[in-house]
């Protein structure tokens, strides 16, 4: 069973214009904004505006213009920081946590887009 989805979390509030945020990116569908306790010197979270718990729930019932708008966007995301892999360096790391395990704290759909310096292993 899904979550259901909850319209008083905080990234809800953000998409309300009721909690300011610092946007990166706007789409139709899809908003990025800096987090506000950055893990590294650009950490963006890019979240569908539509009312989706977790990654599965967003990847099972959106439409395909929401998927292909979230994904062109983090990509987009990725460039406008300067993340985007090249010979010369660079990249990024993508992160979704989804539900208790995952210790995901706002149940609002979202993609952490971590980069600016070297993230280490996280899989062995
Ligand atoms: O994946 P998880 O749900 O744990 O991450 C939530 C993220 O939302 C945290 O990194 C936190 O810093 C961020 N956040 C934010 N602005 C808020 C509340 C939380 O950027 N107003």
């Amino acid at each position: 069973m899904a979550f259901a989805y909850d319209d008083q979390n905080i990234f809800a509030k953000i998409l309300r214009g009721e909690i300011p945020n610092d946007t990166v990116l706007e789409t139709a569908h899809t908003l990025a904004f800096r987090d506000i306790t950055p893990q590294a010197p650009d950490h963006v979270l890019v979240i569908p505006k539509g009312p989706y718990a977790t990654y599965d729930h967003f990847a099972l019932a959106a439409s395909d213009d929401e998927i292909v708008d979230f994904t062109r966007t983090v990509g987009e995301v990725a460039r406008k920081v300067g993340a985007q892999p090249s010979e010369a360096g660079g990249g990024f790391r993508l992160i979704s946590n989804a539900g208790e395990d995952a210790i995901q704290e706002v149940p609002h759909m979202h993609v952490h887009l971590v980069a600016g310096r070297p993230l280490g292993r996280i899989l062995q």
